[in-house]
């Protein structure tokens, strides 16, 4: 586990896996910066439950991670505020599905932008701070397309298997620093991100919504099972503690064993 009173950014964390994985820093004590979209009333809620429930403070950043600027302002922010960034997830994400010859430019620049670039630009504001304290913890939600491919995602699998090469470089840079960098490769998870690519699955290939959830989704999961944003959260504590102190420029990937096929 995390040592209480360390600081953390996570950056799409008002829904889903990013939110799983502040709520479970915050539940050891950590304080977080939320970030991502969402209602200003729901999202201040949010913070107010999650800091009352552990005693951290717990702040959130609008920026949007497709605006370099945006991305710079936050962490700045992040190290004002909470004091400095210790840990910090890039979690944010999106996916769009499309055979390749419509894939809709804008959402090939959004997804790169979002699921890869953003990571860059916090990654490079994190790291002065965290060379400085001799500790620091990055970790990267990939996925277990950051290993495999499907069709009809092209520019998920594109910025997914980049994420991992950026993760790996890190490392290295890094290993003498006191800061690992590794990434987390859930296969599917039930959450609004894998919802909203159903219609579109449905569309692209002329099935039915159950035939999509069972013949496509989890058709690639052996274990027939969604991993749990609970699961996904353990993963990230465990990067983020004393025992992965060793574990650096890994992927650990959480597939139902998906890759191992
Ligand atoms: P989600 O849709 O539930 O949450 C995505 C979060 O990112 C939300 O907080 C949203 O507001 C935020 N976000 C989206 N666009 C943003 C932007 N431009 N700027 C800032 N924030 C933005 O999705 P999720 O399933 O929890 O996915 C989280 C991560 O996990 C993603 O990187 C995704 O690729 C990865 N992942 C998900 C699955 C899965 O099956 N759900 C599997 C493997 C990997």
């Amino acid at each position: 586990m995390p040592d209480p009173h360390r600081c953390a950014v996570v950056t799409g964390s008002t829904s889903g896996i990013g939110l799983a994985v502040a709520q479970a820093l915050a539940r050891q004590g950590v304080d977080v910066m939320l970030n991502g979209f969402g209602a200003p009333d729901a999202v201040a809620a949010l913070c107010a439950e999650i800091g009352g429930a552990h005693g951290v403070r717990c702040l959130h950043s609008p920026a949007d991670m497709t605006r370099p600027a945006e991305i710079v302002a936050m962490m700045a922010e992040a190290e004002a505020r909470l004091g400095a960034v210790d840990i910090l997830v890039n979690n944010a994400g999106i996916q769009r599905v499309s055979p390749i010859e419509d894939f809709p430019v804008a959402d090939w620049d959004a997804i790169l932008a979002i699921n890869l670039s953003a990571a860059f630009h916090t990654i490079r504001a994190a790291v002065p701070g965290m060379r400085r304290r001799g500790w620091g913890r990055i970790v990267n939600t990939a996925s277990a397309h950051s290993l495999v491919a499907s069709p009809f995602k092209a520019a998920y699998v594109a910025a997914k298997h980049g994420l991992v090469g950026l993760t790996k470089t890190v490392a290295l840079e890094l290993a003498t620093a006191g800061v690992t960098a590794n990434c987390v490769s859930p296969g599917y998870v039930w959450t609004p991100l894998v919802e909203r690519q159903i219609p579109d699955t449905m569309a692209a290939r002329g099935l039915t919504r159950e035939q999509v959830v069972n013949d496509v989704v989890l058709a690639a999961q052996p274990t027939k099972q969604f991993v749990t944003v609970e699961q996904v959260a353990g993963a990230v504590l465990y990067l983020c503690s004393d025992a992965a102190a060793q574990v650096t420029g890994s992927n650990l990937v959480m597939d139902g064993g998906w890759t191992a096929a």
